[in-house]
């Protein structure tokens, strides 16, 4: 049997169940295939973070996760670092997380402490009531095919189901990754570590640290994590970077958790689960019509409590866009723009968790440490220090949950203005595009984000000047879906928002902000990834992939030129000085910018950004086949550096002034070494 449906899901982790409801919201047609038919023993995650807490408020889902969390509203979300849990108290970190509501946090709602499996639940209750979204539990996808039009997925069970598009959320061992050949760059497995699910009734009662949500065993014979999964008997453990020689498959699991204990009690085992820390990226998002999402496109170490989150994010970003494709009002560049924005966010969180992985209770230990004399004092305030001086930022995240921004995404239409520095640790906010909208609260319970449809892309409109009747004309008659929202703000909330018109997308960022709408069209074409440049073609609509259209214009210019994507695992910074000719790239870059307007790119510069995307643009095909097989990239020793994506690209110039948008619609994923 076969049957045909617009988006099929695999995978209904988190990440898959998040791109079936965001689907669900925009009335895509999805089938959701995962293989379990039970819920995992192993909570994994246990932090629903800042930014996926607004999403679930988006959703309309935040307080039913509040009300399923199984710790009490309340209960204290500290971080305890001991030398046991019946040892020596060696630092605290009260509140962290963000997960208490502070009246001027700048984020409407604060993380959640929840258990992965029950954040799974949520979503798929939920989307048991989605009219357009089929769950299919307990069947396998075991292989994948794509033409130009059509993707197929064949099941364990021998049926075919045919679609648009295919997106793999099916974990670290992606089924459809492999089937799709696409490989993941970056470094060798970090260490293995050991997570045990426990139910232990006294353990509460027999430390005297206080209620936390993690406590952290800094000993050298189990350094390890431990933290309550309820209010009652129900506990995590992990045992982190454990030597290399140990049979993992056979240890006494009781054992390991009385050493970071420090005293014998009784405790009943659910499971032994261990898991290895990565560090890899997906070297494609994209290819054709398959795309990866979640573990499936990133593994990192869970330190700060990312993975997840990353991926419910991801989930998102590829949800409406595919909807826009699927309805016709996004063009070809809408989908590609996902891996833009999502890769270089993972590198980034990537090498967060990376680095707080470097400082686990393995290294912070001492041999003195649980010495009951001046020197176990000394040896205990040196790893009080220690502590305090590396572990802040692990636990108190907001500047990246919150701030991180898609400055070189097509669809962002740059202002200019230079992008605020990136803290984790401290969020600044702002409405530059590119940047989640910021949060103010427009009456009690009211935050500006809950006035944004989730659906439409929202323009705010502050004060009556500002004409907006030719944006919300066009979008209508291009099926567009776009909301006017007025506002009345004071002073200070203006003056956040930077610009009395502010254009977001459904997923919150902020496209575009200004004064004036001097060219609603062509906003309206780079926002979409779609190419039709000044006037519409005589149907009114943009062509499949915009060419119709932009062929159609009189007093248009059409230029072409080929634009080459490269993505190296190094940081820029790193890059440069390894490339003899970096400064003739650049050059061309900025003709090219002269050919094609800088502005789809945000700038003429050779590093795109500081996750070393490149990009280098010739005028013709010869050239670009020449650039990208030949120096400096080889001679410069980039093995690891690969040609994500190729286009060729067609601007068409009105009147000679900066294009609105560029098309692809060339060769995609062809790597070369
Ligand atoms: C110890 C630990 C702690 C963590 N803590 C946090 C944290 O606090 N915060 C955080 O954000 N992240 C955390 N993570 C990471 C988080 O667990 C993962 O990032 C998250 O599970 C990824 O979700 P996913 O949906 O992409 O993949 P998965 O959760 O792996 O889901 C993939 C699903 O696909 C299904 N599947 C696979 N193949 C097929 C197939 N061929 N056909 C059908 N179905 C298939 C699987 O059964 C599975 O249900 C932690 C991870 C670990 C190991």
């Amino acid at each position: 049997m076969t049957l045909d449906t617009e988006v099929i899901v695999v995978g209904g982790g988190p990440v898959g169940l998040g791109l079936a409801t965001e689907l669900a919201l925009h009335g895509v047609r999805a089938v959701l295939i995962e293989r379990r038919t039970d819920p995992s023993v192993q909570p994994r995650a246990k932090l629903t973070n800042l930014r996926s807490m607004a999403l679930l408020r988006r959703w309309g889902l935040a307080d039913e996760v509040r009300r399923r969390a199984p710790l009490p509203d309340g209960y204290p979300s500290d971080i305890v670092f001991c030398t046991r849990m019946t040892g020596w108290l060696l630092a605290r970190f009260d509140n962290a997380l963000s997960t208490a509501a502070t009246p001027d946090a700048p984020y409407a709602e604060p993380a959640q402490q929840i258990p992965q499996t029950v954040l799974e639940e949520v979503l798929r209750t939920q989307l048991m009531g989605a009219p357009t979204v089929e769950v299919r539990i307990g069947t396998s996808v075991v292989d994948l095919r794509q033409s130009e039009d059509r993707a197929e997925v064949l099941l364990d069970t021998g049926e075919q189901l045919t679609c648009s598009y295919i997106v793999g959320c099916d974990g670290s061992q992606s089924t459809v990754r492999r089937g799709t050949g696409i490989s993941m760059n970056g470094g060798a497995p970090l260490a293995t570590n050991v997570g045990i699910v426990f139910r232990a009734p006294d353990l509460h009662a027999m430390h005297d640290l206080g209620r936390a949500v993690h406590y952290w065993t800094i000993n050298p014979e189990m350094p390890a994590i431990l933290g309550p999964l309820d209010a009652e008997d129900g506990w995590w453990f992990h045992a982190t970077a454990v030597d290399p020689s140990t049979d993992v498959k056979s240890i006494d699991a009781h054992s390991w958790l009385i050493a970071a204990v420090g005293k014998r009690f009784d405790a009943e085992i659910l499971a032994v689960d261990p898991w290895i820390a990565h560090r890899v990226v997906a070297q494609d998002y994209r290819r054709g019509r398959v795309f990866l999402a979640g573990d499936a496109a990133h593994l990192h170490p869970p330190m700060g409590g990312y993975g997840m989150n990353l991926g419910i994010g991801d989930a998102v970003d590829l949800g409406w866009k595919l909807a826009a494709r699927l309805r016709g009002w996004g063009g070809e560049a809408i989908l590609d723009s996902y891996q833009t924005e999502r890769q270089s966010l993972a590198h980034r969180v990537i090498r967060e968790s990376v680095d707080n992985y470097r400082i686990l209770g393995n290294n912070l230990s001492a041999p003195n440490i649980e010495r009951a004399d001046a020197t176990g004092d000394r040896a205990r305030q040196e790893a009080a220090r220690r502590i305090k001086e590396n572990k802040r930022k692990e636990f108190s995240s907001t500047g990246l949950q919150l701030g991180y921004r898609y400055d070189h995404s097509p669809l962002i239409v740059s202002d200019g203005t230079p992008p605020p520095p990136l803290d984790v640790g401290r969020l600044a906010p702002t409405a530059r595009p590119g940047h989640l909208l910021p949060h103010q609260w427009i009456e009690e319970g009211v935050a500006l984000a809950d006035l944004l449809k989730a659906s439409s892309f929202t323009l705010l409109r502050c004060g009556a000047d500002a004409d907006v009747a030719g944006l919300v004309k066009d979008a209508e008659r291009r099926s567009i879906p776009l909301t006017v929202v007025a506002l009345d703000l004071d002073s200070d909330d203006r003056a956040l928002l930077g610009a009395p018109l502010v254009l977001v997308r459904p997923d919150q960022h902020v496209a575009w902000r200004g004064h004036s709408i001097s060219d609603p069209t062509g906003l309206l074409n780079r926002v979409t990834g779609t190419t039709v440049v000044g006037p519409a073609g005589a149907d009114g609509q943009a062509g499949a992939n915009g060419r119709a259209a932009a062929h159609g214009q009189a007093g248009s210019e059409r230029r072409q030129a080929w634009v080459i994507r490269w993505a190296a695992q190094v940081p820029a910074a790193e890059l440069m000085p390894l490339l003899p000719q970096h400064h003739a790239y650049r050059r061309r870059l900025i003709e090219a910018g002269a050919l094609l307007g800088t502005r789809p790119f945000g700038s003429a510069d050779a590093a795109v950004d500081d996750h070393s995307v490149w990009l280098v643009i010739a005028s013709t095909a010869e050239e670009a086949e020449r650039l990208t097989a030949a120096e400096p990239w080889a001679a410069a020793g980039l093995r690891r550096c690969t040609l994500q994506a190729w286009a060729l690209v067609t601007a068409a110039v009105p009147g000679g002034t900066s294009p609105s948008s560029l098309n692809r619609s060339g060769r995609n994923g062809q790597c070369v070494q």
